[in-house]
């Protein structure tokens, strides 16, 4: 009889001879740098975006403000028990306020968002049309729907446009699911025209998710939809608070049935422990200063540019238009051999590797951050070409 673990490490060992063998690396962080195997770097693999989650003085405010009363480090239930503290209430008024949206509900985390609220809504007459790059929660949500589901080429509105007008006549609703703003190739969804596409029939729904571009993108930094004057027409518009914002969990926007109807059907919204209301305090804080980080959100900008356009005159292809930046190397071997060598100039780079992202495509993902340098930047785009 095999020892029941045996096959786990046989997984492993095959993991392990593809170059895709997982491990917890182990660092210190001080501010942007970070200090592992002896050695500082720029923490370039992050998603602290604006550099708030590096931001001494903001935790230090943040924290005079508090009393013991209020840091509560426990919800101790589900906020449908007694877990509802009014720090959530708070936080949502105001992510509805900030949106003009009829209502927000917050979640404990963007997996829990995705993973419940696809199930919730999409039933067995239903059609899930999702992007084919879409991060791995949606997809996961998708699967535990009980809809039929169907992939569009990445951003591509002619595909999408086919498959409804084959199939939107034959469910009951279509859900569209894109993420706004890609996080493993940094490019970003039309959303004007996905909107347009969605008004052409009374039967779909639009689901967008703004981890990555929450706190960043459109004039107050509420994300792309705003950047594309589109906040209004999107049925689903989720974001997280654990990127750019600092803090932790998600959000979504939304009307108020569609409020109603999720708090008493999403799964990971019912049964679950509520985040401490400390962190939904800290999430307050942040998005009352968010969007005042115009400063910040433009020297991100301003630093990817510089990017791209080096890279574009080295002839090193990149399909990113913002300040996720994935250098494109393959093979998965070959780009952790890359990842250290940037690594070991001092710059914290890892390499992406499937199933994050398709077989054959591993590479190096660059996050850029508002509080790096220039001459950060400058060294960086020295050792590119040498990599
Ligand atoms: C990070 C991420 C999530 C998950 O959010 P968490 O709050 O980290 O669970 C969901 N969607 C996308 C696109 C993400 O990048």
């Amino acid at each position: 009889m095999e020892n029941p673990y045996d096959y786990m490490q046989t997984a492993l060992d095959e993991l392990s001879a593809q170059g895709n063998l997982r491990i917890l690396p182990h660092a210190l962080h001080e501010g942007r740098y970070l200090y592992a195997a002896g050695q500082k770097m720029l923490n370039l693999s992050s998603n602290d975006y604006l550099g708030l989650a590096a931001d001494l003085e903001l935790r230090t405010r943040f924290l005079e403000s508090l009393t013991p009363e209020d840091f509560l480090p426990s919800s101790s239930s589900s906020r449908l028990l007694t877990g509802n503290h009014p720090a959530f209430d708070e936080l949502e008024t105001a992510l509805a306020r900030l949106y003009g949206a009829e209502s927000a509900l917050v979640f404990n985390s963007g997996y829990d968002a995705n993973t419940g609220i696809l199930p919730a809504i999409a039933m067995q007459d239903d059609l899930i049309l999702a992007d084919k790059l879409v991060h791995a929660s949606l997809i996961d949500g998708m699967r535990l729907s009980r809809a039929h589901w169907l992939r569009f080429k990445h951003n591509n509105v002619k595909h999408l446009e086919r498959l409804l007008a084959l199939n939107a006549s034959n469910y009951r609703h279509v859900i569209i699911v894109t993420e706004s703003l890609f996080s493993m190739d940094g490019d970003e969804a039309p959303l004007r025209e996905l909107v347009r596409l969605k008004q052409l029939y009374p039967n779909v729904l639009l689901y967008v998710d703004e981890a990555h571009a929450f706190g960043l993108r459109g004039p107050r930094g509420l994300g792309c939809c705003e950047e594309q004057g589109c906040i209004g027409e999107v049925d689903f518009l989720m974001g997280t608070l654990g990127k750019a914002a600092a803090s932790a969990g998600a959000f979504v926007i939304c009307r108020r049935v569609i409020r109603d109807y999720l708090v008493n059907h999403v799964r990971p919204f019912i049964f679950t422990t509520a985040l401490p209301p400390v962190i939904a305090k800290w999430s307050r804080h942040v998005l009352h200063l968010l969007p005042e980080m115009g400063e910040r959100r433009q020297r991100l900008d301003q630093l990817a540019r510089h990017l791209r356009r080096a890279l574009r005159e080295q002839r090193i292809k990149c399909p990113s238009t913002s300040h996720i930046i994935p250098l494109l190397i393959g093979d998965s071997a070959e780009a952790v051999r890359r990842a250290e060598d940037m690594q070991r100039r001092g710059f914290y780079v890892r390499a992406v590797r499937p199933p994050t992202v398709p077989e054959g495509t591993a590479r190096l993902r660059i996050s850029l951050r508002a509080d790096m340098t220039d001459e950060e930047m400058e060294q960086l785009i020295t050792y590119i070409p040498k990599m």
